[in-house]
Order: structure tokens, then sequence, then C-alpha cells
């Protein structure tokens, strides 16, 4: 776990671990929930006619066959086209690199990527810092069923995406990093895309790759808010014995009323690459945007309230039931597993060996 980075948070979905950004994202959550529509103003906006009519070129510092936006999952796409022989730019408004917690995929996924002739089986073991099997889909009461080789795998986002910086570069692509878009000027033979810097390039084909809070799908949707919204929260703990299971997804509990609102609470699980006893642990819920809803930080309570049971621990020694954060101050919270006593015994508490803790996956 000493080797997670806790410097410099991502730009993609889950690469966020701070307090801070805790509080960035209720607020965000909150704004989303208690309005009808948001107005996003328009990014992408139609033109007649040809762009060498517009005198903008003066200020065009580049033009491509396709620009991609967002570099996150974009820079595979970018990669996929560049190595066709087309002039290919990324345009990411952070620094382009992969969050340090890892990705959960399927080797059959990755796979894909090595067809299309971006990856290496030798760079898929590069990048692959655990594996793990079976893997449990389960509803508590019902029945567990376990399954092979889903989502079996830890990659590292960190090395997967310097990896295919390096070969996106190394083919001529070129990266606008530290600069969003700002505006989108579509012509008859060209679009136009104005980066928040005021820098200025143009493009045969524009690729939307931003994720969820894309302005694009904002102007598409008309600045109506999201239908229905996954709410995540999640924490890297180490000390878990017989660590070699995962779960996809499993409820250990039925709903529950949290304000005004009805919740079933998922878990997700898998092994770390950071230590063999490293384990991360996700809970999700979904709901829709509206007032009255969870905060994510109360979810983080009820994360904490919960896990214990779900996770079947034991505490080592009297501890803290409830974990409080201190603003600003990444660190561990370690959950201790239950060796000894039945499943069916176990419950909630926790040592905890840091009284911060850190953040590993908030959307
Ligand atoms: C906690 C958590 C854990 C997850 N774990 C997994 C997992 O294990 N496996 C899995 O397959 N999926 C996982 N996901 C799903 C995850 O959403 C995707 O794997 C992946 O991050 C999606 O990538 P993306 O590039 O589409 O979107 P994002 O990750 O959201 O990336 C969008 C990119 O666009 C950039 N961007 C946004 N706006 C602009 C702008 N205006 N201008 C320029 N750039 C912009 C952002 O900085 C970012 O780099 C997880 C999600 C969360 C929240």
């Amino acid at each position: 776990m000493e080797n997670i980075s806790v410097t410099g948070e991502a730009g993609g979905a889950g690469g966020s671990y701070s307090y801070n950004t805790l509080k960035r994202l209720d607020q965000l959550w909150s704004n989303i929930c208690s309005s009808d529509t948001r107005q996003p103003g328009d990014v992408v906006l139609d033109f007649s006619g040809s762009l060498s009519d517009v005198d903008m070129e003066n200020n065009m510092i580049s033009t491509f066959d396709v620009l991609v936006c967002g570099g996150t999952l974009g820079i595979f796409v970018a990669t996929a086209l560049i190595s066709k022989g087309l002039k290919v730019g990324i345009v990411e408004r952070n620094l382009l690199k992969g969050r340090e917690q890892e990705w959960n995929i399927s080797r059959k996924e990755l796979l894909e990527l090595v067809q299309v002739g971006i990856l290496s089986e030798y760079d898929i073991e590069q990048a692959t810092m655990t594996k793990f099997n079976p893997n449990r889909c389960g509803f508590e009461g019902k029945g567990d069923i376990w399954v092979e080789d889903i989502l079996n795998l830890g990659i590292s986002p960190a090395k997967l995406i310097d990896l295919m910086k390096i070969r996106f570069t190394s083919l001529g692509g070129i990266i606008f990093e530290g600069h969003g878009v700002d505006r989108i000027f579509v012509y008859d033979d060209r679009a136009v895309l104005k980066l928040t810097n005021g820098k200025v390039l143009s493009s045969h084909l524009i690729i939307d790759a931003m994720g969820n809070f894309s302005p694009v799908v904002q102007q598409i949707r008309s600045g109506k808010k999201p239908d229905g919204v996954c709410l995540v929260v999640g924490t890297c703990a180490r000390g878990f014995k017989d660590n070699i299971t995962s779960d996809v997804i499993f409820s250990s509990s039925s709903t529950k009323m949290v304000g005004d609102t009805k919740l079933q609470y998922f878990w997700e699980a898998f092994p770390a690459g950071s230590g063999s006893t490293d384990r991360t642990t996700y809970m999700f819920t979904y709901v829709e945007a509206k007032p009255g809803q969870p905060k994510l930080e109360e979810l983080l309570e009820d994360y904490w309230d919960l896990m214990p049971a779900y996770q079947v621990m034991r505490p080592l020694k009297r501890a803290h039931n409830r974990f409080r954060p201190v603003a600003g101050v990444p660190a561990i919270a370690a959950f201790v597993f239950g060796q000894t006593e039945p499943p069916a015994a176990a419950y909630a508490a926790a040592t905890i060996e840091n009284t911060d803790y850190e953040f590993d996956g908030i959307e």
C-alpha cells in the first residue's frame, strides 16, 4: 500500500481520493439534484460554408484527421486510429495519466486491443498487477453464483496509459494536456476546436471521449440531468486473509431508507496489486437525480457501518466504529479480516491503524 501514490489525482472516473474532492463532488451532486435542467451553453455550433472562407486559419496551430477529446479511454481509440496512418491529436483537460487504483477487467476484453494492434500480450502481462478466480455474484440469502475469468484481472491504469502515451506519441500523435474543450465550430468541410487557453485546432472528425461530464453529451441532452446515477464510494485496505477471490456484485442487505430514498446497496471487492492482503472495496447504489437524495458522505458513513459485516471482520482491539476524515490529508483506513470467528457471528467493528482515511473511488 506504500506503493500507492497519493500525489495528484487522475482526471478519469475513480481517479479522486481526497476529502476535498469528496466535498466538491457532493456539491456538484447536490446541484444536479436540485436543478430541473442544467444550462450548459452550447459547446458545438454549426456553421454553413467552408472553413477556408473564415479568417480563423491564422490562429490555427495544427490540423488533424481526427481529434479525440478526453484522454482516459480516448487514448486507446486515438492510438488505434493513428496506427491506421491518420493524423490524430488528443485534447485532455488534466494531465493525461491513469489512476493508481486498478481497473478490473476480463482478459478477453483486453485481447480485443491486441487484435486491434495497439497492445501486445506482453504489454498486458506488464500492466497486470493481480489475477484472481473465482468471482462471486450474489444476493444474501439467495445463494451465490461463482464465475471464472470475469473482471478477474487488476490492471494498472497508470502503467497502461503511460504505455499507450509512448506508443501514440512515437507514431506522431500530439497530446494537448492541461486545457479542456471550450467550443467546437462545425463547418461544411472541417470542424474547429477551440481550447480553453484560446488555441485553435482543426479536424475532419472530432470524437467525444469526455466521460460522464462531457459538455457535448450535456448539449445533446439539452441540459437535461441524468436519468439515473450510480453513486460509488470505496477504499483500499490491508489485512484481508485468503484474499484470492473477488465479488463482481454482491448485495448483503435488503433495501434501506437513507433520507427520503429507499436504497439497495451493492458491493464489489477485488484483491489489489499493492500487497497480498490488500483489497479494494466499493459500495454503490443507483438513484434518481432529484432533491432529497443522500450525499456521498452519507453513503460513506453507511459504508463504514456495513462493511465489517459484509467483509466478515472482527475487531482485534476495541476501536472507533466510525472514522472521521481529515480534510486534505489522505491516508489509509485498515480493516482486519476475521480469522477465527464463524461468518454468522461476525459483527460490525473494525481496527483502525490510522484515524484518517483515503477515498479510493468516488464518482
Ligand atoms: C470508482 C470507479 C471505479 C471504476 N472501476 C472500473 C473498473 O475497475 N473497470 C472498468 O472497466 N471500469 C471501471 N469504472 C468505470 C469507468 O467509468 C471506466 O473504466 C473509465 O474510467 C471510463 O473512461 P472514460 O475515458 O470513458 O471516462 P472518464 O474516466 O470519465 O474520462 C474522461 C476524460 O475526459 C476528460 N475530460 C472531461 N471533460 C473534458 C473537457 N471539457 N475537455 C477535455 N477533456 C475533458 C477527463 O479529464 C478524463 O480524462 C469505474 C468507475 C468508477 C467511478
